[in-house]
């Protein structure tokens, strides 16, 4: 803690310094390079676009276009999946196969709207090839997006949907079936891990259903706590 308050100061004196040189040289005003607060859906764009190309991880062999995200900037639910899939690869959007139907359907029933009420990325954007695990340098290489992604959205809940979300975000191993049934402290936001729609398909079980069920409950209390109801026209239907 020392070290980087001294390291802050170091840095703050510095400022200090060029600031009282570009006075003394007689400059009056301080020109911004940057927006220092953008349109949080202007920076999602530019973020997304930043990426266009990229070659950080090996996923960009196998992928057609980059899933970035979609929704609402603004939105207070950030959704976080594991990577694209194929209709996702084609489209260029996360959550739009199957497993997306059915998450929508998820988010709705508890009163969100996906593109009005939420946020929704994924842990890699790039599709892994025969939609394996993504391997953990390309979760690493891609770790840089989601976090600028949490930082310019600031939402104020977490949906960690099935191992990969919930175990990259909170850096355990421990499987969603331990993870989920209540609340983390991440960021100063709350996290909230469920089984991702993909594993609701594969595995139809009702005791599945209903723990899912349960945790989505418990995120749209969490939402209404911190966000208020009033936030989210549509409210519950539970
Ligand atoms: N599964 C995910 O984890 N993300 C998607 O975007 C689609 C399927």
């Amino acid at each position: 803690m020392d070290d980087a308050r001294e390291a802050f100061a170091d840095c703050l004196h510095g400022l200090a310094e060029t600031l009282r040189h570009h006075r003394d040289l007689g400059l009056r005003s301080i020109t911004l390079s940057r927006t220092p607060f953008p349109d949080p859906d202007d920076a999602l764009r530019e973020q997304e676009r930043a990426l266009q190309g990229c070659t950080r991880c090996k996923l960009c062999q196998s992928r057609t276009n980059i899933a970035f995200g979609s929704g609402s900037g603004r939105a207070r639910l950030l959704v976080v999946g594991e990577g694209p899939g194929e209709e996702e690869d084609k489209q260029a959007k996360p959550f739009v196969g199957r497993a997306g139907q059915l998450l929508t359907r998820m988010l709705a029933a508890v009163g969100f709207e996906r593109e009005r009420d939420c946020y929704i990325a994924n842990v890699v954007k790039c599709r892994p090839e025969r939609n394996r695990n993504p391997e953990p340098d390309e979760v690493a290489a891609c770790n840089p997006f989601l976090m600028a992604q949490i930082d310019t959205i600031h939402p104020r809940v977490i949906l960690a949907l099935g191992n990969f979300a919930a175990q990259t975000l909170l850096g355990v191993k421990d499987g969603i079936t331990k993870l989920r049934g209540r609340t983390y402290e991440y960021r100063g936001i709350i996290l909230v891990p469920t089984f991702h729609p993909a594993f609701l398909l594969r595995n139809p079980g009702q005791e599945y259903k209903r723990m899912a069920w349960d945790d989505l409950k418990l995120a749209r209390r969490e939402y209404d706590r911190l966000v208020g109801v009033s936030a989210s026209p549509s409210g519950p239907r539970s």
